[in-house]
C-alpha cells in the first residue's frame, strides 16, 4: 500500500486541479492520498472523499513560526466542516493576505513595483504565496528562475520573508485537534535547525498536542530516513510520509515516490 499524505493543488501553490491530482496519484499507484494545501481546504469542496480506487484523507498544511523559524504543521484526517477548521482557515487566509501586502511593500522598496497585484494575477484566485511572487519576478525578468527569486528576494532573511502574521504553533495544533485531526510536524529537516533546536521544537510541539512527524518527505537520503525514524521512535511519536508534490517536473518530488517507512515506527494511519 502506498500512503502519500502530503500534496498540493492549485488552490495553494501547486498547479494541478484536485481531480488532475487524484488522477495522477492513481497513475502512480497511490492507494491513500491526502491533499494538504497551505492554509486552505478549498480543494475538497467538489470532491467525494470515497473516490473509487483511492482513499482520500482530508488534510491541510498550516504555516506558523517558532522562535523566528517558519514551520509547517500538517493536520491529517481532519473534519473539514468543523468550526475549528473554519476558524483556522479564516484566520490564516486573512494573515496570508496581509502578509502578501507586506511582501509587496518590501519588494517596492527594492524597486519592484506592483508585485502584490502581479502575484495575485499569477495565483488567479484569493490565495497568494511566495511562489506566486516568484513566478511574477520571473515573468517580469527580475530573475531567471524560481530558485533565484527565492535566493534573492523571498527566501530566509530576504525582503519577502515576512513571518509574523501566522497564528502561533499551539493555536494551530489546537485547531487541528479540535477538528479531530492529527497534528504532524512537516519535513523536520527542511528547517535546517541544529539537532538540539530541532529536539526543542519537537518537545514544544508535543507539549501543545502534536502527535507525529514526517519521517519521509519526498526523495531523501537513506540516512535522513533512519535519522528521522530514530528521532520519531525516541520521542514516541507517530510517523508520516508524503511526497510534498506541487507540480510535475524535476524540481518537485513525484506523487507516491519516496522510501517506505522503516518497520520499527508506528505509522500515523493507525489512528485513521
Ligand atoms: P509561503 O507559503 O507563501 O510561505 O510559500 C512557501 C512555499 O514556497 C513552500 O511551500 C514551497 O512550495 C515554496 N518554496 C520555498 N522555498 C522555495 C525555493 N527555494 N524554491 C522554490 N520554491 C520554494
Ligand atoms: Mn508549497
Ligand atoms: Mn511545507
Ligand atoms: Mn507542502
Amino acid at each position: 500500500m502506498i500512503f502519500d499524505l502530503h500534496s498540493h493543488t492549485a488552490y495553494s501553490d501547486g498547479v494541478l486541479t484536485p481531480s488532475e491530482l487524484i488522477n495522477r496519484a492513481l497513475e502512480k499507484q497511490v492507494d491513500v492520498l491526502s491533499i494538504t494545501d497551505h492554509d486552505t481546504v478549498d480543494a475538497y469542496r467538489d470532491l467525494q472523499l470515497a473516490v473509487e480506487a483511492i482513499r482520500l484523507v482530508p488534510g491541510i498544511e498550516f504555516s506558523t513560526q517558532w522562535e523566528n523559524t517558519g514551520i509547517h504543521v500538517l493536520g491529517l484526517n481532519i473534519q473539514l466542516a468543523s468550526d475549528a477548521m473554519r476558524a483556522g482557515v479564516e484566520f490564516q487566509t486573512t494573515a496570508r493576505l496581509q502578509r502578501a501586502w507586506r511582501i509587496g511593500e518590501n519588494l517596492e522598496k527594492k524597486h519592484i513595483p506592483d508585485a502584490f497585484a502581479g502575484a495575485g494575477e499569477m495565483s488567479q484566485g484569493g490565495y497568494i504565496g511566495r511562489p506566486h511572487f516568484a513566478r511574477y519576478l520571473v515573468k517580469i525578468g527580475k530573475v531567471n528562475s524560481i530558485q533565484a527569486a527565492f535566493d534573492k528576494y523571498l527566501g530566509d532573511g530576504k525582503p519577502g520573508d515576512v513571518r509574523q502574521h501566522w497564528a502561533e504553533l499551539p493555536q494551530i495544533i489546537q485547531w487541528i485537534r479540535d477538528a479531530d485531526g492529527i497534528a504532524v510536524l512537516a519535513h523536520p529537516l527542511k528547517y535546517k535547525l541544529t539537532r538540539s533546536k530541532l529536539k526543542r521544537l519537537i518537545d514544544d510541539f508535543v507539549r501543545a498536542g502534536g502527535q507525529g512527524i514526517e519521517v519521509v518527505s519526498g526523495q531523501q537520503t537513506p540516512q535522513s530516513t533512519t535519522d528521522m525514524a530514530r528521532l520519531c521512535e525516541q520521542k514516541n511519536l507517530l510517523a508520516s510520509c508524503g511526497s510534498d508534490f506541487h507540480m510535475p517536473g524535476k524540481h518537485w518530488g513525484e506523487l507516491g515516490v519516496f522510501a517506505p517507512l522503516p518497520e520499527y515506527v508506528t505509522p500515523v494511519w493507525e489512528l485513521f
